[in-house]
């Protein structure tokens, strides 16, 4: 065993851990486990895990479906919700006929995307923001979209029920090692954001899946459910995972800082940059990747439609938040929603952004007045389109763009794009309520 993995193992016993939960996960986005009891620890370090693979989302076909697991030793952490009983691992799925990285396996492809960044001189440094609803559950302990809480942005208790709730997701958070940089309720009744600490690309997306898992979690002890859904309640503000990114030298400078430009953003950054406005509409399908996706970017909820970038306005794709310090340089996508695979997510994100580095893409001039007023001639003068305004649509312009297709390589395209249609077009013929209070009586 490698000193790192013996250290876990050593852990394992002295704090005497009981199970071990082997995380991956699939296309989708879904957090999966294998959980074997803790005596499999150095099996599993030494040998890996074996799975069936085909019985996972999006993952293989029957005919090759022996998967094996290989744990991360740095991603060993304590679940807080289970007595220090229970312990988790994330893993690289490996394909057992070839030895090889599995190329369905969405940590994979990210990190083929640093890899590709590592190549032309950078690190990637990400942080995401991501947003969330806390309902209460029915009798049945089914969720509801019934808000506990009447508190609006950054109000405090004894508005704020959730207080309660947030802090005890906090400490588990933190218990899990997250540095908790703030956090607030948000907008919306019942809506919360809990912002924690930038990190390498590949850290940050296995944050956003323990994330989700202790909110949920904790949550639910609480008798709350909640959810990431983008948009749970109509007319309100939805919930997005705004991610910021910049790239780093391998001196430790940050290489999207200027100190000479307008906006303290370096060259390198503007390409970046709007190499992510050119690929948006393809980004969208992995990064807004459901059906309710769409139901967020609508003009007036702080959610972006339109693609430009911003030093100000927070209706534009791209913000250009303001920082204190020249390491904080960085550029804020908008349009993530939390419903995202995170590791494609920001793999797409990461490949789009180095296109524009590649071919020298200039960024057009940032809008500063509020886009979601823009009328079409407007928008036509300033050159800005929109996002795709469905999923379907979102999909169509993944098939058009061979950049972030190559990002996702070809496995998880297919996957990703079949799924996503037969997602779309269920919805496409079903009849929603909206149609039936509006049509039934009238016609
Ligand atoms: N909830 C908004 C969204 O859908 C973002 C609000 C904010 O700026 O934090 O993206
Ligand atoms: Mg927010
Ligand atoms: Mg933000």
């Amino acid at each position: 065993l490698t000193a790192e993995a013996q250290a876990v193992v050593d852990e394992i016993e002295d704090k005497e851990v009981d199970f071990l939960r082997l995380q991956f996960t699939d296309i989708l986005g879904t957090v999966k486990n294998v959980a074997v009891p803790a005596s499999q620890a150095e099996k599993a370090f030494s040998e890996g895990i074996y799975f069936d693979g085909s019985s996972i989302e999006g993952f293989v076909r029957i005919q090759e479906s022996d998967m094996r697991l290989t744990p991360d030793p740095s991603t060993f952490a304590i679940l807080p919700w289970r007595d220090g009983r229970s312990a988790r691992l994330i893993c690289d799925v490996v394909n057992t006929s070839t030895g090889e990285p599995f190329e369905g396996d969405p940590r994979t492809i990210l990190k083929q995307a640093i890899d590709r960044a590592h190549e032309m001189g950078y690190m990637v440094n990400a942080a995401p923001e991501p947003e969330f609803f806390l309902f209460e559950e029915d009798e049945e302990g089914r969720a509801t979209t019934k808000t506990n809480d009447v508190g609006g942005y950054f109000d405090l208790a004894p508005k704020d029920l959730a207080s309660d709730v947030r802090r005890d997701i906090i400490y588990g958070l933190e218990q899990m090692d997250f540095e908790i940089e703030a956090s607030h309720h948000e907008v919306a009744e019942g809506q919360h954001e809990i912002n924690f600490e930038y990190d390498d690309a590949l850290t940050t997306a296995d944050n956003v899946g323990t994330f989700r898992t202790v909110v949920r979690a904790i949550a639910a002890q609480h008798d709350l459910h909640a959810t990431f859904m983008p948009k749970p309640i109509p007319r309100v503000n939805g919930s997005g995972m705004h991610t910021h990114i910049s790239l780093f030298t391998e001196s430790g400078e940050n290489a999207f800082h200027d100190d000479d430009d307008e906006f303290n953003l370096s060259e390198t950054a503007h390409s970046f940059l709007a190499g992510i406005l050119e690929h948006a509409p393809a980004l969208a399908a992995v990064n807004n990747p459901t059906v309710n996706s769409y139901k967020r970017l609508v003009p007036g909820y702080e959610a972006p439609v339109y693609i430009a970038w911003s030093d100000r306005n927070r209706s534009a794709l791209i913000r250009k938040p303001a920082a204190r310090v020249p390491a904080a340089s960085r550029i804020e996508a908008r349009f993530p929603d939390p419903s995202c695979n995170p590791y494609l997510g920001l793999a797409v994100l990461i490949h789009a952004g180095l296109d524009g580095i590649e071919k020298d893409l200039e960024a057009p001039d940032p809008v500063r007045e509020n886009i979601y007023e823009f009328d079409e001639e407007k928008r036509e003068e300033y050159g800005i389109e929109t996002l795709p305004s469905n999923l379907g649509e979102a999909i169509e312009a993944l098939e058009q763009d061979e950049v972030v297709q190559d990002a996702l390589g070809e496995h998880v395209y297919e996957k990703f794009v079949e799924a996503k249609t037969q997602e779309y077009d269920e919805y496409r013929i079903d009849v929603s309520q909206w149609e039936l209070d509006k049509y039934l009586e009238k016609f």
